[in-house]
């Protein structure tokens, strides 16, 4: 308990200004890449980090809340129960999982196919609302296994459009890092110009954008950025 105290004196104080701090960043470059004022929405990403941080940035407002593990996300949950928090999963989605991403969660941002999708629909109980779902779009990190490539984008997008209890927002990306700023803005904007030209007007979340890269997200037309680091500090 002394130690659970103590850390909740120094890390409330850090937490707050962190969150401010990112909120003046958000509206800053809203403002300096003509983007609507409160256009983009902060999702805090608090993988690894205690339920007290997630206390400290909901006591300063924050109420929605970004998780990478299954396990980990439930645990926090059940010590939350009383918080009005609405929960995202933006972690790797390993099949056996859907049953419980469904039933615990009210947005899930890495949607890369139709199966994964059919099972989130038909796992998602019948007393919530369907599921928000973002399709993650691989753009530039060819490394990296999760993602459906900008061909592919069409045709799962019409497929999940099918789906009962599923609610299609948009769509996630996370590019390779970069340190230029307009190395930043290429993938989002090739993205965007995609997306666009589908027409589809359920597309309106672009969940892109972390605590390295948020103003070329929104310069290019985020509407949600996933922030960890800035916000709670540095993990292992
Ligand atoms: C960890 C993570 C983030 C946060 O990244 P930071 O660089 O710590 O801000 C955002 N999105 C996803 C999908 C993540 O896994």
């Amino acid at each position: 308990m002394f130690f659970y105290f103590e850390i909740i004196k120094y890390i409330m104080p850090t937490i707050f200004c962190n969150l401010k701090q990112i909120q003046t960043r958000i509206r800053e470059a809203e403002q300096t890449y003509q983007r609507d004022e409160n256009s983009v929405k902060l999702l805090a990403v608090s993988k690894t980090k205690p339920a007290s941080f997630i206390v400290s940035a909901y006591q300063a407002g924050q109420r929605h809340f970004g998780e990478n593990y299954v396990q980990e996300a439930l645990d926090k949950q059940l010590e939350l129960g009383a918080f009005d928090i609405t929960w995202h999963f933006i972690g790797a989605i390993q099949s056996n999982k859907t049953k419980v991403i469904a039933a615990h969660f009210d947005w899930v941002h890495c949607v890369d196919s139709f199966k994964i999708a059919q099972r989130l629909s038909s796992q998602r109980p019948d007393f919530l609302p369907p599921l928000n779902i973002c399709v993650q779009v691989n753009i530039s990190d060819e490394e990296s296994k999760s993602g459906i490539s900008l061909e592919e984008l069409t045709d799962l997008i019409l497929q999940i459009s099918e789906l009962p209890n599923l609610c299609l927002r948009g769509v996630m990306a996370i590019p390779a890092p970069q340190i230029d700023f307009f190395a930043q803005r290429e993938p989002y904007q090739k993205l965007v110009s995609a997306v666009k030209k589908l027409k589809n007007e359920n597309l309106t979340t672009f969940s892109f954008g972390m605590s390295d890269d948020l103003e070329a997200a929104i310069a290019e037309g985020s509407t949600c950025v996933r922030i960890g680091t800035a916000l709670f500090g540095g993990r292992n």
